[in-house]
């Protein structure tokens, strides 16, 4: 079936509208309306998509979220909620934004027709609070991950979603990016064989001059060191392509100790996991090593290995069948990622139906996370999960 994109292109990529009021032109020698071509799935007007306040405009917000934003199709920005008046009103004008609230005044929300859904783009220990204080505001809620810094913060956060009747969602934004979505795919309906072994790296160097890693590498504002913060996507990522459960984890800390950077979270850390089904897996995450994120998916005929598997554009997979140099794995880039994870969030939150990756799977993650750093703090015990 042809999407709505597909429909509004004539053949070369001439939009079916233009071309069809060029040859009425070429024929009558002057300009003519033309109706709009019927069966079309036009984008939700401005108005009808539904309103989002972005919390936090740092440098995710600024660099990745909103322009995500500007290529949606069910949802718009409504309310920027800063700590810097300043920075929200130009960042408001700029994009059209009608509102803006500090985060003394954030509770004032509930009271605003024009917020449906609530981006967390905060520092991981302010997640809780801010998601809870906006559930509680009637609003439904989209946080980044890590979803919060304990696990008793997650299960507080999914209770008042329940609480509130809202739907809350963990920002894992793979699950809405067609290559990883396509690989998923191809796990589930068999094309590797059963599963048997996945890896998964994510870690860069970190920077502590850099102003968004100054909370990374600070406890109370980070949850956790670099798993928390990179390796999560290895780790989520993995268990995406795996869709099981695992029964064990063990863990081992891997940085240099007297790395000045790391006085608070780790630095690094190497993780195994096993599942019932036989399959078993092992990664890594980093503040140590440069920059990369790749996940390995070996099944009993063919394997994928997906190098880079969760940076924001051009990630990349190739499928083995053996020892063969491999074949791309091809998938369609509608939009963006982040354009398709609000959209996918709007769709949950108008239906009041569980999102892609609800906030049951952010808690999930913590869990595993902080079973490894049990683990790893006992030099890498097996921890049963
Ligand atoms: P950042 O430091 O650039 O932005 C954080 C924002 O929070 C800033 O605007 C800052 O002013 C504000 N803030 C409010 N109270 C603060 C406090 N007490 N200390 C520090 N900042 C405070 O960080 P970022 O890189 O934009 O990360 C923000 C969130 O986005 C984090 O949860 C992070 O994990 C997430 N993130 C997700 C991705 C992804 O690919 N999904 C990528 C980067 C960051």
């Amino acid at each position: 079936m042809m999407d709505r994109r597909q429909l509004l292109m004539g053949a070369g990529g001439l939009p079916l509208v233009a071309s069809a009021a060029a040859a009425t032109a070429q024929t009558t020698g002057k300009a003519a309306g033309q109706p709009l071509p019927s069966g079309v799935d036009l984008p939700e007007p401005p108005k009808k998509r539904l309103g989002w306040a972005v919390v936090g405009l740092g440098s995710y917000a600024i660099n990745q979220v909103i322009p995500g934003f500007l290529q949606a199709e069910e949802s718009r920005m409504t309310a920027f909620v800063s700590g810097n008046p300043t920075k929200a009103k130009d960042l408001a004008d700029r994009y059209g934004v009608a509102k803006t609230y500090g985060y003394d005044d954030f509770d004032k929300i509930a009271a605003d027709k024009d917020i449906d859904c609530v981006y967390i783009v905060l520092p991981v220990g302010l997640h809780a609070e801010y998601t809870i204080r906006a559930l509680k505001a009637g609003k439904h809620v989209l946080c980044e991950k890590p979803m919060a810094s304990t696990v008793e913060e997650c299960e507080a956060m999914v209770a008042a979603a329940k609480a509130a009747n809202r739907q809350l969602g963990v920002a894992y934004r793979v699950h809405f990016e067609p290559l990883n979505t396509e690989v998923k795919r191809r796990c589930k309906q068999g094309e590797l064989g059963d599963l048997r072994y996945i890896t998964g790296d994510a870690g860069f160097n970190a920077d502590p001059q850099y102003p968004p890693m100054k909370w990374r590498l600070d406890k109370p504002l980070a949850g956790g060191g670099s798993m928390y913060d990179i390796g999560i996507y290895a780790l989520n990522g993995t268990l995406m392509m795996a869709d099981q459960m695992p029964d064990t984890v063990s863990a081992v800390y891997a940085y240099p100790k007297d790395d000045p950077r790391f006085k608070t979270v780790e630095g690094g850390l190497n993780w195994r996991m096993t599942f019932p089904s036989g399959l078993s897996a092992q990664g890594s995450s980093s503040y140590c090593y440069a920059g990369g994120s790749r996940i390995k998916v070996f099944g009993a005929s063919a394997a994928i290995n997906m190098d880079p598997a969760s940076d924001y554009y051009d990630n990349r997979a190739n499928l083995h069948r053996g020892w063969d140099p491999g074949t791309p794995v091809r998938a369609a880039p509608p939009y963006t990622q982040f354009a398709a994870q609000v959209d996918g969030f709007s769709q949950a939150a108008r239906s009041n139906t569980p999102h892609r990756t609800p906030g049951e799977m952010g808690l999930r993650d913590i869990r595993l996370i902080q079973a490894m750093y049990r683990s790893a703090d006992q030099g890498g015990v097996v921890v049963k999960v």
